[in-house]
C-alpha cells in the first residue's frame, strides 16, 4: 500500500530537519508522498519540492496557520498552496511580527530572572525558523534550566507557567481566506487536541466547514482507531473529506515518527487523492 504523510515541520518553524533532510527521510520512510506543513510560514515548502523532485517523493506545498476561535488557537492546515501568493504573504508576515513582540517580551522575563539569553541570540540560534515557543524551550534546555523541551513547556512555558504568554491569534476567517485565495485547501487539524467537549467540537466544525474547510485530520499521531472513527463519523457528517499526518518535528518530537506517528499510524495515498479532487 502507498502511505503518505501529510503534516511536517521542518527548520522553516519548529521542526529539526532541514526540508531537504526531511524529504530524504520520507524516501527512507518508503513513503509515496509528504506534505511540509510548517507553522505560519511555507518558506521550507519551494526547498522541499526541489528535493521532492530531486529524490522522487511527491512533495505537497503546505501550511498550518493558528486561529482564534472563541478563545482556542485553532490549527488549520492549508495543502496545496502557491507558497509566494501575494494573498498569503501579507498575512504571514502580520503573524510573525506578533510572534515576535510576544518573544521579545518572553525574553524580557527571561532576563529579569537572570537567564542569558537575547533576542540576537535566538535569531543565530535559529536563522531560518518563525521562532516560537518550542524554541524558546529549547533555549532553556541549553542554558541548563531544564533538561528537555517537554520540560521547558512544563515548567515554563505553558500556560499558567511563568514565561508563557498569550498569542494574538488571526480571525478564524482571514485564515481561511489566506489559505483559499492562494489556492489552498483547507483542513481541520488535530481536532481531539483542543480539549473539547463534542457539542463545541461539532459548533467549531460547523463553523469552519462555513469557512470553506474541505478535509479534517482524522488519522494523528497517538489517536486510537476508536478516536479516529469517531472524528471520521463527525467529517462524513460535515461532508469533509478524511486527512492524516504525524505532525512530525524531528527531534523536538522525539516521540513521533514520520509516517507512523508514535507507531502505529498508517495515511494511505487515497486520502491524498481525495483531497486533491476537493
Ligand atoms: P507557539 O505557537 O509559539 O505558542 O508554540 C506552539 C507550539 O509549541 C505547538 O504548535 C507545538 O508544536 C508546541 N507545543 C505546545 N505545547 C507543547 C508541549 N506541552 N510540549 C511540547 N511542545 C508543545
Ligand atoms: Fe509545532
Ligand atoms: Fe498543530
Ligand atoms: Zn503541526
Amino acid at each position: 500500500m502507498k502511505l503518505v504523510d501529510l503534516h511536517n515541520h521542518t527548520t522553516a518553524s519548529d521542526g529539526t530537519f532541514t526540508p531537504e533532510q526531511a524529504v530524504k527521510y520520507a524516501v527512507e520512510k518508503g513513503l509515496a508522498a509528504i506534505a511540509i506543513t510548517d507553522h505560519d510560514t511555507a518558506d521550507g515548502v519551494v526547498q522541499g519540492m526541489s528535493a521532492g523532485e530531486k529524490y522522487g517523493v511527491e512533495v505537497v506545498p503546505g501550511i498550518e496557520i493558528s486561529a482564534d476561535y472563541k478563545g482556542y488557537g485553532i490549527h488549520i492546515l492549508g495543502y496545496f498552496i502557491d507558497p509566494e501568493s501575494p494573498h498569503l504573504t501579507p498575512v504571514l508576515d502580520w503573524v510573525i511580527e506578533e510572534r515576535k513582540r510576544r518573544n521579545r517580551q518572553i525574553i524580557r522575563l527571561m532576563q529579569d530572572d537572570g537567564v542569558k539569553i537575547s533576542a540576537k541570540w535566538l535569531r543565530e540560534k535559529f536563522p531560518d525558523a518563525v521562532v516560537g515557543r518550542p524554541h524558546l524551550a529549547a533555549a532553556l534546555v541549553e542554558k541548563g534550566l531544564c533538561s528537555s523541551v517537554q520540560e521547558g513547556f512544563d515548567r515554563y512555558l505553558s500556560e499558567g507557567c511563568k514565561y508563557y504568554l498569550p498569542r494574538t491569534y488571526l480571525p478564524i476567517e482571514t485564515a481561511f481566506q489566506a489559505i483559499k485565495q492562494s489556492g489552498g485547501k483547507a483542513v481541520f487539524a488535530h481536532p481531539l487536541q483542543y480539549g473539547m467537549e463534542e457539542d463545541r467540537l461539532l459548533e467549531l466544525t460547523r463553523c469552519l466547514t462555513d469557512a470553506g474547510c474541505v478535509g479534517m485530520e482524522c488519522l494523528y499521531s497517538g489517536y486510537t482507531s476508536e478516536q479516529s472513527d469517531y472524528l471520521m463519523s463527525i467529517a462524513r457528517r460535515f461532508g469533509l473529506c478524511v486527512t492524516g499526518g504525524s505532525d512530525f518535528h524531528g527531534s523536538r518530537k522525539p516521540h513521533i515518527d514520520m509516517g507512523v506517528g508514535t507507531g502505529d499510524l498508517r495515511v494511505p495515498y487515497e486520502l491524498l487523492e481525495g483531497l486533491r479532487k476537493r
